[in-house]
């Protein structure tokens, strides 16, 4: 291919044009085109050709996995591997949802990448969801699989999840099959045996087939107030097909079957589960399988539903510590601004951060104690505080944590009046 000297009997092989009537022709074997017919085949292929809109899955603003782990190490501490997969999950599944829209003809269908998170309890898995909904400006809900039931029982049907993201997407439906759900003890509807024949736990296993339903996709009729369907009463239709599902639980025992599926000794730990550390235990959790899941007593479709799966670890002192503090809506950070709002500065000595955190290891619910044990320390001083005069800073101490000591106030002093 060359551009062509000027040349009267040479002409454009689309438009016809000389060459003498244009700027540049260029030709090919046989063939020739004019700059104005190249400028058009561009216009035309800008619009019509999926080429040129597909690197635009970043430009349409979706985050980009590395953002996404970035906006979630605000608020949420440690955990990386979670936040890492999450976010690689989760910008996968937007990417799904754009694919849809630029290869409308396409035979490739990616598949939806539904989360597992397991790790005990507080360690946080409801907020990671939460906090990845916050992020993408999605709607979000939180179920806890142990209060659903099969409909026709007692209890709350699957479809009552539904009725909660629409309330939070605020009744549009668009942005409700867009949003996230998290169900949390997913672990706790595990059938308790793993041969079904012997013993039949149909509870659980009933549950696990109607959240399977929502899970891979279909269009469930909620009752838009909530509550038992009448057939009366007229019901929103909603796709679950693009709502991504995080389902969360402790798993206990699990790392047991792990252990026993990948034989003895193999992480160079002592082979006796029941001597296993904590750190051994998080080691071998992070070896997890689908097949671990369906010993565990989970379904096989439903684990099929789940193919995204991630362990948390427990939070160490010095995560508690820093949970405390740092992240962007860390509690102290909320009494702080509490404090600021009436005029005072509020600290808290090393030593009494220290003794929260030591009372929330005590009670063994990784960081969800230390709301309540905060909560409890500072009741009586915000009780008393706005009734108090010329308080500029509250100074807390570790003995106002361990036997609610007064913190020390600093008082401003006051002009003496002659
Ligand atoms: P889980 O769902 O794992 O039981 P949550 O996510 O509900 O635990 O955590 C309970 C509370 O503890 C959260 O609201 C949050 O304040 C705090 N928390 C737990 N884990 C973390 C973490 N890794 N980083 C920051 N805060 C955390």
């Amino acid at each position: 291919m060359s551009t062509t000297k000027r040349n009267d009997s040479i002409k454009c092989s689309f438009c016809g044009r000389s060459s003498k009537d244009v700027d540049s022709i260029i030709a090919g074997p046989n063939v020739y085109i004019c700059n104005h017919c190249v400028m058009s085949s561009v216009d035309i292929l800008r619009s019509n050709s999926a080429a040129f809109s597909t690197p635009a899955v970043k430009s349409r603003g979706l985050k980009t996995p590395a953002q996404i782990k970035k906006a979630l190490d605000d608020y949420v501490v440690g955990q990386e591997s979670a936040k890492k997969t999450l976010a690689v999950a989760v910008y996968n599944h937007y990417k799904r949802l754009e694919s849809k829209q630029v290869f409308s003809d396409s035979d490739v269908e990616i598949e939806k990448s539904n989360i597992v998170l397991i790790g005990p309890t507080g360690t946080g898995k409801t907020l990671l969801a939460r906090t990845l909904a916050r992020i993408l400006d999605v709607p979000f809900a939180i179920a806890d699989a142990t209060t659903l039931t099969e409909s026709g029982y007692v209890g709350d049907d699957v479809e009552s999840i539904l009725v909660h993201l629409l309330q939070n997407a605020e009744y549009n439906v668009q942005r409700a099959e867009q949003g996230i759900i998290y169900i949390d003890e997913i672990d706790k509807i595990a059938r308790k045996s793993e041969n079904v024949s012997i013993t039949r736990d149909v509870s659980g296993e009933g549950v696990q087939q109607a959240l399977l339903k929502i899970l891979e996709g279909s269009i469930v009729g909620v009752p838009p107030k909530g509550g038992r369907k009448h057939p009366e009463q007229p019901l929103i239709n909603i796709n679950t097909r693009d709502i991504l599902f995080v389902c969360g639980g402790a798993f206990e025992g699990l790392e047991n079957i792990i252990q026993r599926r990948i034989g003895k000794n193999p992480v160079g730990f002592g082979s006796d589960v029941h001597t296993m550390t904590k750190a051994e235990r998080q080691y071998v959790l992070t070896h997890v399988e689908p097949d671990d899941l369906l010993r565990f007593g989970l379904i096989p479709e439903l684990i099929g539903r789940l193919p995204v799966m991630s362990s948390l670890h427990p939070i160490s002192r010095e995560g508690l510590l820093t949970i405390l503090t740092q992240p962007k809506n860390a509690l102290v950070k909320q009494y702080l601004r509490l404090f600021e709002m009436e005029g005072v500065s509020l600290e808290f000595d090393h030593g009494a951060l220290e003794a929260i955190v030591e009372r929330a290891l005590e009670r063994g619910t990784g960081a969800r104690a230390l709301r309540a044990i905060m909560e409890r320390a500072m009741m009586e001083i915000m009780y008393q505080l706005p009734s108090k005069e010329h308080v500029t800073r509250c100074f807390i101490t570790k003995d106002t944590i361990e036997n609610g000591a007064e913190p020390v106030y600093t008082i401003k002093e006051q002009k003496k009046t002659a």
